[in-house]
């Protein structure tokens, strides 16, 4: 199974879902529809609309974040993962660079991953190494204490999906060579193999478009795509899946 997965950021109101029907559509009449899965994380304020209205369909809707403790509290502006469960979301990201630079830290990201999964969530977990590490040849050792320090082997890995998104690829138009990748995400599946004794899939993000996306094909350890930028035009979206399985 591939995934595709759109992260919306902090774009998209309520008529930004004839984008979201426009995949769909596509989605429908796709020959190769059954190998892959199309997921959209919106913003909180858009899940439950796109959550019903997509609920018989084929695109799974997920939240960008969730918080990390409790199912109601008195905390301001947090948003548990029982209430994004609760409007109809099956996946959430957890772990983004975006909110890793604001102050999640792993020992949060480990209460979130666990209190997504028992809300039943299913969790895409990214991890990356930024710009320096990348310099300092640091990338392994922190893709694997990014791993070890929030997932263990008594998570449902069933319900767990990693994103590597080195941060210096996010929405940079760079991306690492086929070299790096094969090298990396053979680094990241041998990590998740001694937690897990299999893996889970493994996607890739950072600048990942149209143009691109056959190159990353050739890595057999990459089982989909976060995609940010690019996931915001339909025509964009469709063509990466187009020119994946051309
Ligand atoms: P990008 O973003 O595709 O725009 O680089 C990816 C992400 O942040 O998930």
């Amino acid at each position: 199974m591939r995934y595709f997965i759109g992260n919306w950021k902090m774009f998209g109101v309520p008529k930004s879902i004839n984008l979201l029907k426009k995949i769909n559509l596509f989605h429908s009449k796709d020959k190769n529809r059954k190998k892959y899965r199309v997921i959209v994380t919106p913003p909180y304020t858009l899940i439950e609309t796109y959550a019903k209205y997509f609920k018989n369909k084929n695109i799974s809707i997920g939240s960008q974040n969730c918080y990390h403790k409790g199912q109601f509290s008195s905390n301001t502006a947090a948003v548990s993962p029982y209430m994004i469960k609760s409007v109809g979301a099956k996946y959430t990201l957890i772990g983004h660079s975006d909110n890793r630079s604001e102050g999640d830290t792993n020992e949060m990201l480990k209460s979130k991953v666990q209190l997504a999964l028992k809300n039943n969530l299913k969790v895409v977990f990214c991890i990356g190494e930024n710009k320096s590490e990348k310099k300092n040849k640091k990338t392994f050792k922190v893709l694997k204490e990014q791993i070890s320090k929030v997932l263990d082997r008594k998570l449902n890995k069933q319900n767990i999906i990693v994103a590597y998104e080195p941060i210096w690829s996010i929405g940079t138009g760079k991306i690492p060579t086929k070299k790096e990748l094969e090298k990396t995400t053979g680094h990241i599946k041998k990590v998740l193999k001694e937690i897990f004794k299999k893996s889970p899939a493994v996607l890739y993000g950072g600048s990942v478009d149209e143009g691109n996306v056959r190159m990353f094909k050739e890595i057999k350890e990459i089982d989909g795509f976060l995609i940010g930028g690019a996931s915001k035009s339909s025509k964009k979206f469709i063509d990466i899946i187009k020119n994946y399985y051309r």
